[in-house]
């Protein structure tokens, strides 16, 4: 049940609780039986305590709201937390594999074209054995930027794996995924990265056929991708 459901559910316990509990309270005259009491017993000072009762159901009222909107602060907070790489703050697997099933319903009901990108960035390696591995991070870090501002907002972009990131291009065709990965390499040629200077990638297109598993579709981009590595890098191949 989601967070807001379960809140609501617990206000209409309160309010069904303490309906019932008023409803008996009428029932036995509770006012009149707590006057009664008071007056036989004042040295107790009873009566003090109904305009104290109304002061501690004011603080708690105040505490619980508090406490509600601390919650549900950290409750969103955490929600992303589970679908953003730490690193580079793009989507996750799990978000992009999320996503991918969603946009695969609306394909198969709108018929419009679905498209994924897999970019591996070339000699990553050779990055972080020249200028070590926080150079290697802050290359990574500035290349998902690059990729976030590229790509449209409806598309996903996430870090697939090390140097490697999945966009999913809703209402895409193979053409203009092609497009898309012509635009990325262009700007990823042109940006000047912080001591490291050019560097490039390989992107592996693919639009997504009828009843084509995310798997399936996966693997076909990692073909692409394979034929862009081998056939010299720095390129896109789409199929
Ligand atoms: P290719 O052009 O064929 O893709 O070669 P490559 O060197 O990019 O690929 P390879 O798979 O040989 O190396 C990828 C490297 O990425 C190895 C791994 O240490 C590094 N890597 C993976 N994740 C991270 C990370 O989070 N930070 C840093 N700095 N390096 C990472
Ligand atoms: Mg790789
Ligand atoms: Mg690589």
């Amino acid at each position: 049940m989601s967070y807001s459901k379960t809140i609501k559910l617990e206000i209409m316990l309160i309010i069904v609780f303490n309906a019932v509990m008023l409803f008996i309270f009428m029932q036995v005259d509770m006012s009149e039986k707590i006057f009664d009491y008071v007056k036989h017993f004042e040295s107790f000072e009873i009566d003090e305590i109904i305009p104290l009762s109304f002061t501690v159901a004011l603080s708690l009222s105040f505490f619980i709201v508090r406490r509600y909107y601390e919650t549900k602060k950290l409750y969103f907070k955490s929600e992303e937390l589970a679908i953003r790489d730490p690193l580079t703050e793009l989507y996750n697997r799990r978000y992009a594999e999320n996503m991918f099933h969603f946009e695969n319903e609306r394909f198969k009901r709108g018929k419009k074209q679905l498209s994924i990108l897999i970019i591996d960035i070339d000699n990553f390696k050779i990055i972080n054995d020249s200028y070590g591995h926080n150079i290697g991070d802050a290359v990574l870090l500035r290349f998902s930027k690059i990729i976030q501002s590229t790509v449209r907002k409806i598309d996903t972009a996430s870090r697939w794996g090390g140097e490697e990131f999945l966009i999913i291009c809703p209402e895409t065709n193979l053409k203009e995924a092609n497009m898309t990965a012509k635009r990325l390499l262009m700007t990823i040629n042109k940006e000047v990265f912080r001591e490291v200077g050019h560097i490039t990638a390989s992107i592996g297109v693919v639009s997504l056929s009828a009843d084509e598993s995310f798997k399936d579709v996966v693997s076909r981009a990692d073909k692409c991708l394979y034929e862009a590595k081998n056939s010299g890098k720095n390129r896109y191949v789409s199929a």
